[in-house]
């Protein structure tokens, strides 16, 4: 037995990757070196192994902790063995994901396809949206979801009846052999049985409540803590939270899918936030301490003597926490805009007639060079 291979190597990623280089890499691999794309293929089937047993430690938090700290030691000696395959870890609870990315990849075949129907079949994953508030999104919110899913029978117990039996005409297999001879050859292919759909098992008394199918539907609530610096069309997978899976298959996940309404004076831009804070003339002119609006209140904030239509401040920390950035946010940056006074009384307009006069040339840098070099003096 060779010596076993690094769970990072093997995916070819980082140590310090994150869980979507992770779950990317996999998928690569996994499609890669998948048994219905290289059938017969030995090599394929143990790198494809190999991917398994690595993304099955490396996608889970705890375990990848424990990889992290004592290798393939956390692991002896189920693993040593170095039989590794599926189910090594947690039973078919691992399962899930990978039937998931497979069958997504090939159609269903994968577990859940027409071959496999009396096998462990994982169950689907739900998407669900969740609206929340700018201000929900920047400090995190627990927000109550419903949704229906696809259930295990409570009557039947997921068994679709009693007096289950295991299908005489294709011995419990869910599938046929048919042999088709055109001109002197014979073609040999697999079909689904049909006297037992593909299951491999009749049932004599099917469940009143399912039917038979030993699932149903019912509709669940759930709260769902959506972290604190979230971003719209982000989404959080909730393991184990979709369909029920059948045959001792795992359940889906749900997938909620968040959307961030807009505020009315801030606008996102990953971690910071940005707003406009007009100023009067006076203001402007003469340096002034300000309110500047925050995700938590007004804050005083000083501009200086000569601030200019378009400057901006930046006000460090106050923007939108990182998704779990030990406190670590990004920044507020306000840009002055100068409001032009309207609707002067007759005093008000002879007072900037005056202040306008008492004006030379170095008050107005901009202007004096602007039309200087229109004129060229
Ligand atoms: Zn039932
Ligand atoms: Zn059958």
């Amino acid at each position: 037995m060779a010596e076993k291979r690094d769970y990072y190597e093997v995916l070819g990623v980082d140590k310090s990757a994150d869980a979507s280089t992770i779950k990317k890499a996999y998928y690569k691999l996994a499609k890669q070196y998948h048994p219905d794309a290289n059938p017969g293929d030995a090599a394929a089937e143990e790198k494809f192994k190999e991917a398994n047993e690595a993304y099955e430690v490396l996608s889970d938090s705890d375990k990848r902790a424990k990889y992290d700290q004592f290798g393939h030691a956390a692991f002896d000696p189920s693993m040593g063995g170095g039989d590794g395959g599926f189910g090594g870890f947690g039973g078919f609870g691992d399962f899930g994901d990978l039937g998931d990315i497979l069958g997504g990849m090939f159609g269903g075949a994968f577990g859940g396809g027409r071959q496999r129907r009396n096998g462990p079949i994982p169950g689907d994953d739900i998407g669900a949206n969740v609206t929340i508030t700018f201000e929900e999104a920047a400090f995190g919110v627990k927000k109550d979801i419903s949704y229906n899913r696809i259930c295990r029978c409570p009557d039947c117990k997921g068994s679709g009846g009693e007096n289950v039996e295991t299908c005489t005409v294709c011995r419990g297999t869910g599938q046929v052999r048919r042999v088709q001879r055109m001109g002197g050859m014979s073609f040999q292919s697999t079909a689904q049985c049909d006297a037992c759909r593909g299951t491999g098992k009749i049932i004599k008394n099917p469940c009143n409540k399912c039917r038979g199918t030993g699932q149903t539907r019912e509709s669940k609530r759930l709260t769902v803590s959506i972290p604190a610096g979230i971003d719209h069309g982000e989404r959080i997978a909730l393991r184990g939270q979709g369909n029920d899976g059948r045959n001792g298959g795992p359940a889906g996940d749900l997938i909620i899918v968040v959307s961030v309404r807009s505020h009315s004076i801030f606008e996102r831009e990953d971690y910071n936030i940005y707003c406009e804070v007009p100023l009067t003339v006076a203001e402007a002119t003469l340096g002034a301490e300000i309110d500047v609006p925050t995700l938590e209140g007004n804050v005083k904030y000083t501009i200086p003597e000569g601030t200019q239509a378009g400057t901006t401040f930046t006000l460090r920390g106050k923007g939108i926490p990182y998704v779990n950035g030990n406190g670590k946010r990004g920044d507020l940056i306000f840009r002055t805009t100068v409001e032009i006074p309207k609707g002067l009384s007759e005093k008000q307009k002879e007072a900037m007639r005056a202040f306008a006069e008492s004006c030379g040339e170095g008050n107005y840098t901009k202007h004096k060079q602007f039309f200087k070099k229109i004129f060229g003096k």
